[in-house]
């Protein structure tokens, strides 16, 4: 199996923390879907059963900053030819106005979305709940997946699951 991953998420959420901690390919590899473009890719993780690539979604990154016409069909492209968005969020904060910004992105795509709650080895479980719900309850997510990629809780869990959509 082969497949696309767009990983999403304000600033300091952990994006390039799990990044590093699963990619193990930083050159971009040649692959038979012609949307993706070589300086797109982020990353590729092999297993032995599947090839997951990374792509960055231009335009997605800096939500407080006003984004021109062009930037946000960039955005919209990007996310609709991945096969899987991962949105990842801090699971110490409840939902924001930047989260808010990027599910509205999300909103028009048929793109399957996972929510990703990193950061789990930071609060207490009561907590996590009240996080996963501030989310949940503005937006369907196919999967709900709590990680630490600053330690690698459940990252082996998730890489599983993300196989399942590719
Ligand atoms: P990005 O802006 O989304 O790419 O976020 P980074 O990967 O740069 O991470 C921002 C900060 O959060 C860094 O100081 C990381 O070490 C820290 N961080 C990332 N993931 C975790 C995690 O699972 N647990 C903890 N405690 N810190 C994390
Ligand atoms: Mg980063």
């Amino acid at each position: 199996k082969s497949g696309f991953i767009s990983i999403i998420g304000r600033p300091n959420v952990g994006k390039s923390t799990f990044l590093n901690r699963v990619v193990g390919q930083k050159i971009a590899i040649m692959s038979d879907k012609p949307q993706t473009t070589r300086n797109k890719v982020q990353g590729v993780v092999t297993t032995d059963d599947a090839q997951m690539i990374y792509i960055d979604t231009p335009g997605i990154h800096k939500p407080k900053h006003r984004l021109g016409d062009f930037m946000v069909k960039v955005a919209r492209n990007t996310l609709s030819e991945v096969d899987v968005i991962m949105f990842m969020v801090n699971a110490e904060q409840k939902i924001g106005p930047g989260d808010r910004f990027i599910m509205e992105m999300l909103k028009n795509t048929e793109t399957p979305v996972f929510l990703i709650i990193n950061k789990i080895d930071l609060v207490h479980p009561d907590d996590l709940l009240e996080t996963i719900v501030s989310y949940t309850s503005e937006y369907e997510f196919v999967e709900i997946v709590p990680i630490s990629a600053l330690n690698g809780n459940n990252t082996d869990k998730l890489l599983e699951t993300l196989k399942a959509y590719l």
